[in-house]
């Protein structure tokens, strides 16, 4: 480790008031974060950083459940990083962790922090640890199994169904016996849903009414919903939910840029009618079953059945245009970035 580092640094400028902005943030180079770390602590080189739609929720003056980002200081966000120094046996040097060291080169962690920093498990790369057994699969996978209680056969909806945790979803439900139907943005992504993730039916939201498709897709009715974008998106699988439907609630995204929130769903009596539940989750709540999700999708990737996607930029100069990548709809898959070209 040089010790004459700097540590390159994207600051929250001010809170994104509407679809976030390049211009929220702020470029700044300051001195490595510490020259002799305090017992337990450690200090990490990020080498991949992760994005999560998420991230837009974290930067409103709202309650949430993480605290609201504070202004002036590095984006929260998750990475995957090198342990540099160390004051902390279960962190030796050399070992690659993930958590949330932010938008940065170098952070300070330890094992107190909200979320801790996790080992990642030997002969994984940072993309796999950020990417394919990441927390967008392990939401997928709890997601769908420990909180939607998927069964075999179900008929399963999955928005947002072409990105990195609905993609995910739909190869699980598949893998589990369901019959699942994929919503996306635009011909290319309804074509991976069917042609590489196997989901048996795609629906463009883009140029398609959703309600009228799945209407006609699955007259019977959705057993299980998994919902990553909420609003009229999460408004059609209602109209379209069997007896004793269920959703799960993962994410909202079509709201997050929002000044105001919407009003809505407009048809939850349909719940009602259809003796049907509607639960949200927080992958952080479920963590003990972690180990078990990632063994069963290590098993799968061994035997070739799972399909991954990563859509690695290059460029610690270019964190916040990646960022908003996500809001256009123009990632493909999960999004990271190599914060250097030679790392
Ligand atoms: P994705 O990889 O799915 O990327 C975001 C995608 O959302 C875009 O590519 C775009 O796909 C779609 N999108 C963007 N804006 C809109 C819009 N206005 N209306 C409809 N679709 C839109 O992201 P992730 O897989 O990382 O996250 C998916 C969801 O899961 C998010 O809601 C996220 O907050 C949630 N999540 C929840 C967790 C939990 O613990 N509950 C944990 C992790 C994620 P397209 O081109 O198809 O429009």
């Amino acid at each position: 480790m040089k010790t004459n580092a700097i540590n390159r640094q994207w600051l929250l400028a001010r809170r994104p008031s509407g679809m976030v902005r390049e211009t929220d943030f702020q470029r700044v180079d300051v001195a490595l974060p510490v020259a002799n770390l305090p017992a337990g602590e450690i200090l990490v080189r990020n080498v991949m950083l992760g994005f999560d739609p998420a991230q837009r929720g974290w930067m409103d003056d709202a309650p949430g459940y993480m605290p609201p980002m504070e202004i002036g200081v590095p984006v929260r966000g998750s990475a995957a990083a090198w342990v540099v120094a160390s004051e902390n046996p279960d962190y030796p040097v050399g070992a690659l962790v993930r958590g949330l060291f932010g938008w940065q080169d170098y952070a300070v962690a330890n094992r107190r922090d909200d979320a801790p920093p996790m080992r990642v498990p030997a002969g994984l790369s940072p993309e796999q640890a950020l990417g394919l057994f990441g927390g967008a699969s392990l939401t997928a996978y709890i997601g769908l199994l420990e909180v939607g209680r998927l069964r075999e056969g179900d008929r399963v909806l999955v928005s947002g169904a072409a990105g990195a945790v609905g993609s995910m979803a739909v190869q699980i439900a598949r893998l589990k016996g369901a019959h699942v139907i994929g919503i996306a943005g635009g011909p290319e992504k309804c074509r991976w849903l069917t042609a590489e993730y196997g989901a048996d039916a795609a629906i463009d939201y883009k140029s398609e009414n959703v309600a009228d498709r799945l209407a006609a897709l699955c007259p019977q009715g959705i057993d299980l919903f998994f919902d990553n974008v909420g609003g009229a998106i999460l408004e059609a699988g209602i109209a379209n939910l069997a007896l004793f439907g269920r959703i799960v609630l993962c994410g909202a995204i079509s709201g997050y840029n929002d000044v105001t929130p919407s009003p809505g769903p407009r048809n939850l009596m349909n719940l009602v009618r259809q003796r049907a539940v509607m639960r949200g989750f927080i992958l952080l709540d479920h963590l003990d079953q972690a180990p078990a999700a990632m063994a069963e999708l290590g098993q799968w990737v061994g035997e070739g059945r799972i399909r991954h996607r990563d859509d690695i930029q290059v460029g610690f100069e270019n964190v916040p245009q990646t960022f908003l990548r996500l809001f256009r709809g123009e990632n493909r898959g999960k999004q990271l970035l190599r914060i250097d070209e030679s790392q």
